[in-house]
């Protein structure tokens, strides 16, 4: 995975997306004014257009609502990856809210999974994690 590294293929940090790139938990946005949970990380409120967010932390659980296998990269930094299989997982917490991520192994639409996070230390700035899921015991 050092290839990702090295190739830029790791998200950018802004402020607005760092808790989620970087917490190791399925840090979700929840709107100041209305507490209305939204993802992925935005700047501002889709319900009712505020603009400060704390972090809610879900628990790691989810049911698996969509997934497709990727065949070409999209970026050079992940070739060496193809073919990988990413997922839509609506989570236990906010069925609502729904986290693409990479799972290894077969998948179902409704097959139950936990997360787990892959870390990529940087030269600069904190250490990226980025969400995994893995079938539910
Ligand atoms: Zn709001």
């Amino acid at each position: 995975m050092r290839e990702i590294v090295e190739a830029g293929g790791l998200p950018l940090l802004t402020p607005v997306n760092e808790a989620w790139f970087t917490s190791g938990e399925v840090a979700i946005q929840c709107c100041a004014s209305c507490t209305t949970l939204q993802h992925p990380p935005e700047e501002v409120c889709h319900a009712c257009g505020g603009t400060e967010f704390e972090i809610r932390v879900l628990r790691p659980r989810g049911t698996v609502v969509s997934h497709t296998v990727v065949h070409h990269a999209p970026s050079p930094a992940l070739a060496a990856f193809v073919p990988y299989t990413i997922v839509l997982v609506s989570l236990d917490d906010a069925p609502h809210i729904r986290v693409v991520g990479n799972i290894d192994g077969p998948v179902s639409i409704g097959m139950r999974v936990a997360a787990h996070w892959e870390e990529f230390p940087t030269d600069e700035g904190p250490t990226i994690r980025l969400i995994q899921w893995h079938r539910m015991a």
